[in-house]
Parts: C-alpha cells; sequence; structure tokens
C-alpha cells in the first residue's frame, strides 16, 4: 500500500519511518511512504505557505494554494489516492476506520497542518477528515504517523502472525483480554491458573469472559456501539 504524506516538516518522519514494524514494512516492500515537503509548492520567492487570517486573531494560516499544487502534483503520478486532512475538527479515528482504508483504498495522501490549520477552503479538496483524539496537538505529522502506522498493520504480510490482529483490542468490538507470561508469581500476583491448565477451550472461554467484562468495566461505549450497529 502507498501512503504520502504533506507536510512543512518532512525530517519529522525520517526516525519513525526507520524503525520498528514500519521501517520493515517498507524495507519488504508491503507499503511505501513517501514525504512531500509543503515548502516546495510555497508561493514567490520565499515559498509562503501561511498568511495572517481575515478578521483578525493571532496566528498563521496555511493558503489552499500550496495544497491544491501540491495535490494536484502528487496525484498526477499516483492517481487514485484517497486524499485526508488531519485535523481536530475532522471524525474521531477508531480501528473500524482504519480497517476501511486499510481494505478499501489504495493509498492515502495524508496533509499534516502546522500554525491555526488550514484556509477554510481546504476541506474541499480533501476526502475525508480525520482527527485521532480530542485534543490539539502543535502539527499533524504525529497524527499522520498514527494513521500511517495503524492502516499499514493491517496490510497483508506487515504483522508476522495475522492471527494476533483478529484477537486484539477493538478487532471484535471488545477489548483484548488480560496477557500473561513468566514469572508466574509476581509481586504476590500470580497467572491465572486456566491458563497453565492446557485445555485450549477453557482458555479461549476466559479469555472471551475477560474481555467482556474488562470492556463493561472501562469501554462500556464499545459495547453499546456494537449491540445499536
Ligand atoms: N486551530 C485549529 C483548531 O482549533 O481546530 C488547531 C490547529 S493545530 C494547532 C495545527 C495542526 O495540527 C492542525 O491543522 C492539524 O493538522 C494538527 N492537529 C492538531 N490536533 C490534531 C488532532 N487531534 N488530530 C489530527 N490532527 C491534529
Amino acid at each position: 500500500m502507498e501512503f504520502h504524506v504533506l507536510t512543512l516538516f518532512p525530517e519529522f518522519f525520517d526516525s519513525p519511518l526507520s524503525c520498528g514494524l514500519i521501517g520493515r514494512a517498507i524495507k519488504a516492500g508491503h507499503i511505501s511512504v513517501t514525504v512531500h515537503p509543503l515548502r516546495k509548492y510555497g508561493l514567490g520567492r520565499y515559498r509562503q505557505v501561511d498568511d495572517a487570517p481575515y478578521g483578525g486573531g493571532h496566528g498563521m494560516v496555511i493558503r489552499p494554494e500550496p495544497i491544491a499544487a501540491a495535490f494536484d502534483d502528487i496525484l498526477s503520478r499516483h492517481p487514485g489516492l484517497w486524499r485526508i486532512i488531519l485535523t481536530p475538527q475532522g471524525r474521531l479515528l477508531n480501528q473500524q476506520i482504519v480497517r476501511t482504508l486499510a481494505e478499501r483504498r489504495p493509498g492515502l495522501l495524508l496533509l499534516a497542518g502546522r500554525y491555526e490549520g488550514f484556509d477554510e477552503r481546504v476541506r474541499s479538496l480533501a476526502d475525508e477528515e480525520l482527527s485521532i483524539g480530542d485534543y490539539v496537538l502543535a502539527g499533524g505529522e504525529i497524527a499522520t504517523l498514527v494513521v500511517i502506522e495503524a492502516v499499514a498493520r493491517l496490510v497483508p504480510g506487515v504483522v508476522g502472525n495475522p492471527e494476533s490482529l483478529r484477537e486484539e483490542s477493538f478487532s471484535n468490538g471488545l477489548l483484548e483480554y488480560p496477557q500473561y507470561t513468566r514469572p508466574r508469581e509476581f509481586r504476590g500476583q500470580r497467572v491465572p491458573d486456566v491458563l497453565l491448565s492446557g485445555d485450549h477451550e477453557k482458555i479461549r472461554r476466559w479469555r472471551l469472559e475477560q474481555a467482556i467484562k474488562r470492556t463493561l468495566e472501562r469501554r462500556p461505549d464499545l459495547i453499546s456501539n456494537k449491540t445499536e450497529s
């Protein structure tokens, strides 16, 4: 799967794209990530991308023309990319949206904002606006990385054992069950006997019960959303 990022800070991506799961996925050719500097499409001698807000107010707003020029250029070379703007005003990202992006979109073009955000008319250039949470970051770079990592994990071949994706939190509308490894006892807390029993059916049932219990305790909204859908 192809990911393209449009940003004022291309250097931000050097380390996150070179290590861990994403770094390996790029090396193995399961995904590609191309970072495009927005400044390249800036206006005039100084490659200006922002300006003061009409009507007054603090901070600077990103102008629409550099973004339109960048989108036109990138899409002329990579047609069919799904255009996403990262903004705290967008739809709240969740695993269902991530799954749709991984399964239905051939590639993503992700726009990271800065300063006070974008001129309102930029919205008309995008297919979708996404937020990664109800808080405000200084820029959209971390948000684009969140989308890339969450989507890339679902691209075939990226996660070694696809079974692990089937059981993890949100995959079936539940939080994951508690996990244990060695030692058998840690500061008075013992690994539940059932996990040492070797009885796979019993373990499966225990894990499902625990997942339901944990979801009811911590995220009852997930269960009610599931019932409604
Ligand atoms: N003035 C904007 C507002 O109140 O909605 C916030 C601008 S924010 C300081 C700068 C940029 O960071 C945004 O354009 C967006 O790209 C990114 N950003 C900040 N918080 C975000 C979030 N929760 N999800 C996605 N992107 C976010």
